[in-house]
């Protein structure tokens, strides 16, 4: 029960002068929040992610600014070499009172980028249900929306520019080889029909 409720604020804890919020979010409580059903998308965490967040009361609603710090794992999409991801993702979000944040409200997110330029320096809009602030659903949301779609090895923050082992498999035969040009060959076929 205890763990369920990390990250739960309830809002009677949140005061004038705000709530200054500074948890280390565990390897193990990472990669359970970024567990996805569909499997997508498997990250993991490396090493104990930092959350430092303000609260603050803006009304009945709330001001939620901070910085999530983490460092993930994830296969490369093309080839499955381990991607290493150093994230520094910000909170700048305006708490209203509704519904929490959900899967669903994640795509409706993603899709919705046809205005980003106009909201950029706006807050993003969260919420919060019966007292209590939901932060590691807005963690979860913010990481998602940060993380690499289709993370190759190029996002990986390795020291050693490592070349993404997907590049050499797939440059194909040696030179040579003789790959089929369509425009070629279908000229060749006219050039045959014409003499
Ligand atoms: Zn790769």
């Amino acid at each position: 029960m205890a763990k369920q409720q990390f990250l739960h604020i309830r809002t009677e804890r949140i005061h004038q002068q705000g709530l200054d919020i500074e948890e280390v979010l565990s390897k193990e409580m990472l990669t359970e929040l970024l567990y996805e059903p569909s499997r997508e998308l498997v990250w993991s965490c490396v090493q104990d992610g930092q959350l430092k967040a303000n609260i603050l009361p803006d009304g009945n609603t709330y001001r939620l600014d901070g910085d999530i710090d983490v460092t993930l794992t994830t296969p490369c999409v093309r080839c499955l070499n381990d991607v290493v991801v150093q994230l520094s993702a910000k909170l700048h979000m305006h708490l209203m009172p509704g519904v929490e944040p959900s899967l669903v409200d994640l795509e409706l997110d993603e899709s919705d980028d046809l205005d980003e330029d106009l909201r950029a320096d706006e807050p993003d809009v969260g919420y919060f249900q019966n007292g209590v602030v939901k932060l590691d659903l807005i963690v979860r949301e913010q990481l998602f929306l940060d993380l690499p779609i289709f993370p190759t090895c190029e996002d990986s923050g390795f020291a050693d520019n490592r070349v993404c082992e997907f590049t050499s498999v797939m440059l194909g035969p040696t030179k040579d080889a003789v790959w089929p040009d369509p425009v070629k060959e279908k000229l060749a076929a006219l050039r045959k029909e014409m003499v």
